[in-house]
């Protein structure tokens, strides 16, 4: 909700752009860290949901570590003051290049997603004398009952090391004298709101820890990702429910004293911290429908476009005024997937009109692009109370 302080502000500002509510990300950020702290859990921050330098610099005095997909992830987080020793770095394509910076930085863990990378590792950690802690991301074949687009523990996906390749991976382990194995790791998708998907998750970390340990390993990291949604349709209602989160591990894991559980959360500790406040620049009587022109578009948010995601629309200019119109909201980019959301019920929009498009503070200002030689997105940070 926005009050008539923020809304008169807005008007004096150049739109498009993002507006973080700071104070809310503090929030968000302690509820999480107190949650995880009941269990002695590690959170590692997804770098990927935003990387927003301010974002980055909260989360990190909130002492979590670094969940990094890419080596300029790894160098992110190291530029700003993350402990080496608390990044962790998943991803199916590392590239050479990656791997070595990361080598050289002594992360905490690289999360091995297929049988030939750990060979890659291995030799690259050879070839600088090195030590390197390595997890197996293993693929669950577990349904995150999520968007398709964004699932990604399923056979069929790319991500991590299917079942039937495991033998090969602990053959692998043996040979690589580089390589010491710590543990396992699993991402199974992401904005999953059906809590029970993490209860089935749980069953089958518990299954392959046991694979590993009666093999002889020692599986000290039990590493289950991220995931976890938000609520888009709701988002006043801001703050993850971590503590049930947190408890569902608790429950149906089977953790012993010598093992550490790590988490991988990006959206859920700042998806709620964000709208991105947009102005209406033209509006359109078509034949069936009418049509609200923003002056943002897909270059600013694309998720929409992207997995037909859902955002609530609001027209903050008409606050407390009767909604009895709809409208598709789109934006002015030369794509017709670039719509925000088809009938959408407003109150009736003029030109000027403030429109403020909520939750978008994960995998929004990340996502920007170019295209059609769009501007750099512009951001405005609330004050701190
Ligand atoms: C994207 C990602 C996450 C975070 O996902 P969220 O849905 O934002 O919580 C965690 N771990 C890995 C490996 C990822 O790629």
């Amino acid at each position: 909700m926005f009050s008539n302080k923020d809304i008169a502000q807005f008007a004096q500002l150049e739109t498009p752009f993002y507006y973080y509510d700071l104070s809310l990300l503090q929030e968000t950020l302690s509820s999480c860290a107190a949650a995880a702290k009941v269990y002695h859990f590690h959170v590692h921050y997804a770098m990927k949901a935003n990387f927003n330098d301010t974002l980055l610099k909260k989360i990190r005095e909130t002492g979590f570590g670094a969940d990094c997909v890419s080596g300029n992830e790894v160098k992110k987080a190291i530029e700003m003051g993350f402990s080496a020793g608390q990044v962790v770095f998943a991803g199916v394509g590392k590239s050479d290049r990656e791997i070595n910076y990361a080598l050289d930085q002594d992360i905490f863990c690289f999360n091995v997603e297929s049988v030939q990378e750990l060979e890659v590792i291995n030799e690259l950690a050879l070839q600088k004398g090195k030590k390197v802690k390595v997890a197996i991301r293993i693929n669950p074949n577990v349904d995150a009952h999520t968007h398709h687009n964004i699932t990604t523990g399923l056979d069929e996906n790319k991500f991590g090391v299917n079942s039937w390749d495991l033998p090969a991976c602990a053959e692998m382990l043996k040979k690589c004298t580089a390589l010491e194995f710590v543990g396992i790791h699993f991402h199974i998708g992401s904005q999953i709101t059906n809590l029970d998907v993490y209860k089935n998750l749980c069953v089958r970390v518990n299954e392959f820890a046991q694979w590993f340990e009666e093999r002889g390993y020692l599986v000290r990291v039990l590493n289950v990702g991220g995931g976890l949604g938000i609520d888009y349709h709701n988002p006043d209602q801001q703050i993850p429910d971590f503590e049930a989160y947190f408890k569902i591990f608790n429950d149906f894991l089977d953790v012993r004293s010598n093992q550490e559980v790590h988490f991988e959360l990006g959206r859920a500790l700042v998806g709620q911290s964000s709208s991105l406040i947009s102005k209406v620049l033209y509006v359109k009587n078509g034949k069936k429908k009418n049509f609200i022109i923003l002056d943002a578009g897909m270059t600013e948010l694309m998720r929409p476009a992207l997995y037909q995601a859902y955002h609530q629309i609001e027209n903050i200019s008409k606050k407390g005024q009767e909604v009895n119109f709809k409208y598709d909201v789109v934006g002015p980019i030369c794509e017709s997937t670039d719509c925000f959301g088809k009938e959408v019920a407003l109150q009736e929009t003029l030109r000027g009109d403030l429109i403020a498009i909520r939750s978008t503070g994960a995998y929004g200002e990340v996502m920007a692009s170019h295209y059609n030689l769009r501007e750099n997105v512009s951001v405005v940070f609330s004050e701190e109370n």
